[in-house]
């Protein structure tokens, strides 16, 4: 397994509560658990519970369970069962024999619900929904009991038991947990525990038409796996009074203590599975991988690598307060793995022809490129060049300004690797546009530097137009112009999807290295930014790339000026 610990930084408050606990003797051994329900994709707030979670565990010599919490039949899927194994595995995890799934203890649970109702602490209820939350009072009134709370506790087992056989209909009642109407916790005023579902479980079938809520299932779940350190988000924090009071009143033999600690949250996206679905169902999006979207299948698609998320996570750290972290620092985060693991090569996205008049017409030469200016054990690689070259439409500007310093009639450039070249006439179409530029090259400039001294200020990237291979490219700028997408109530969060955050280019032209690139690979197109193949579009002999970052952060150079 990958080591994610960073020793030089100081324990976050539930590491330093679980060395405590190591320390005092109060446990042997540290168990903690991922607890997804299947009914979407992982996304990247996922990853920061995974890492967590995991982490927790591996720094401990303890395990980490995978949970299925799979508690909601009608949103549940195999499909998404699947995807969340294989996102924990991609992201370097391993559970190891400790899969779980929370129907696993479905007997389990309904028997814990009988105890209650013996103990004469739990009834069915049947008040609406609309009733129940009359009765449940605020945060300033106390609730009202339901008329059906002081059943006999025969009378209860007996519908309870009606309800578990199928004979009630689903809404006509529940199993509530007898607690107290007065409490200020609102969660402890009589909550649901058991509700009647009749659909079709992915694991169970028909099995059972009735289900646990999760408060009542999730403790009861981590108190049989013997879980030690129950870690969750923040806005379960109420719902610890519950998580406490279930196992106490059932005096479990073994109870696992709550820690909440504060999501992650990212600007200029949204990060809740119900909305990251209405995106794949209305088709806003290509699928749950969609490279734009924060999912760890998108991200993977789109070409971050395991370790840039990890240590993603590592850098937001774990703490008790709500905050926004900048979309930059995951970019900066795949940004910084990439700029040192990445091999460097030349590609045009917006392929301009360039003739070099005076170089000779059946000529090829190889020049030579390194793989990684920085890194020289990375090696070099062979070039073709030519006399018709690809050079990126941009880097021409008739009549250009003086700071221009690429090519303009009369004006000399370096070519990566290569020669010196002047630009000598711009060949225009019917329509005026620039179709090819004449140019001389100077061949005392091999490898790109003039024996006479000469400056030269700017550097281009070309590839051969006999050599190279043709490519899309796919550019991806952020999915949302707004930074907070979900947080004006009064508007769809659809209403602020960015229009241009995906552009197709089609006539790339790369160098001809790239003909061997495989779905594994990364690379950086010089200039350009870091690329991937994309796994869903590519095929062999069309090469689609994903662009998985710029080479710097575009969006803070905007918000400077
Ligand atoms: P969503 O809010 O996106 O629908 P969820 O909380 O319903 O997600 P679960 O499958 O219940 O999704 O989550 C599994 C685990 O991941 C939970 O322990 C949850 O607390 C954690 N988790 C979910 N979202 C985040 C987040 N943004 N940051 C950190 N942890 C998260
Ligand atoms: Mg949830």
């Amino acid at each position: 397994m990958t080591d994610i610990t960073t020793p030089d930084k100081p324990l976050d408050f539930i590491r330093q509560i679980v060395a405590e606990d190591l320390a005092s003797g109060k446990h042997s051994s540290i168990v903690t658990r991922f607890p997804p329900e299947p009914n979407g994709f992982l996304h990247i707030g996922h990853a920061k519970s995974i890492c967590l979670n995991f982490g927790i565990a591996q720094e401990n010599n303890g395990v980490c369970h995978l949970r299925f919490d799979d508690t909601n039949p009608g949103k549940e899927s195999v499909e998404y069962v699947e995807s969340i194994q294989r996102d924990v595995h991609w992201l370097g995890f391993n559970w190891g024999e400790h899969k779980y799934y929370a129907s696993d203890y479905f007997g389990q649970l309904h028997d814990f619900a009988v105890q209650l109702i013996k103990l004469g602490k739990a009834y069915v209820c049947h008040l609406s929904g609309d009733e129940m939350r009359e009765y449940r009072g605020t945060l300033t009134e106390p609730g009202k009991d339901s008329p059906y709370r002081n059943r006999s506790v025969e009378e209860n087992l007996a519908l309870f038991a009606q309800m578990k056989n199928g004979e009630l209909a689903e809404g006509t009642c529940t199993l509530r947990a007898k607690i107290d109407m007065a409490s200020p916790y609102i969660i402890l005023r009589d909550p649901a525990i058991y509700r009647i579902l009749k659909s079709s479980h992915h694991r169970t079938g028909d099995t059972w038409c009735i289900y646990p809520m999760y408060d009542f299932c999730h403790c009861l779940s981590d108190m049989i796996e013997g879980i030690t350190h129950s870690i969750c988000t923040l806005e379960f924090e109420n719902n610890r009074a519950l998580y406490d009071w279930v196992l106490d009143t059932l005096q479990t033999p073994c109870h696992p203590r709550q820690y909440e600690f504060a999501r992650l949250n990212i600007n200029y996206t949204v990060m809740s599975k119900r909305k990251l679905l209405q995106l794949v169902n209305e088709r806003y999006v290509d699928g749950w991988d969609d490279p734009r979207m924060l999912t760890i299948s998108g991200l993977r698609r789109r070409g971050y690598t395991p370790a840039s998320i990890r240590s993603f996570c590592a850098t937001v750290g774990v703490g008790k307060r709500e905050s926004w972290i900048d979309m930059g620092v995951l970019e900066n985060a795949v940004r910084d793995d990439l700029n040192i693991h990445a091999p460097r090569v030349m590609g045009v996205l917006e392929p301009l022809k360039v003739l070099i008049t005076n170089y000779p017409e059946e000529q090829v030469e190889e020049v030579e490129g390194q793989n990684h200016p920085q890194n020289p054990d990375m090696g070099t690689r062979k070039l073709p060049f030519c006399r018709e070259l690809y050079i990126e439409r941009s880097d021409y500007m008739e009549n250009a300004p003086k700071k221009f310093f690429r090519l303009s009639e009369g004006r000399e450039v370096r070519l990566r690797y290569a020669y010196l070249i002047t630009c000598q006439q711009a060949v225009k179409n019917a329509q005026g546009e620039v179709v090819e530029l004449h140019c001389t090259y100077d061949p005392a400039t091999k490898g790109g530097s003039a024996p006479d001294g000469r400056k030269v200020k700017g550097t281009i990237h070309w590839v051969s137009a006999r050599h190279g291979i043709s490519a899309r490219i796919c550019l991806y700028d952020r999915l949302f112009t707004a930074e907070h997408p979900d947080a004006d109530k009064e508007r769809d969060f659809k209403d602020f999807l960015n229009p241009g955050s995906k552009k197709v280019l089609d006539n790339c032209i790369l160098e001809p290295s790239l003909a061997s690139a495989t779905l594994a690979d990364r690379f950086q197109f010089e200039r350009q930014g870091y690329f991937c193949l994309d796994s869903k579009e590519s095929q062999p002999g069309k090469q689609v790339y994903n662009r998985i970052v710029t080479l710097k952060d575009s969006w803070a150079k905007v918000s400077e000026e």
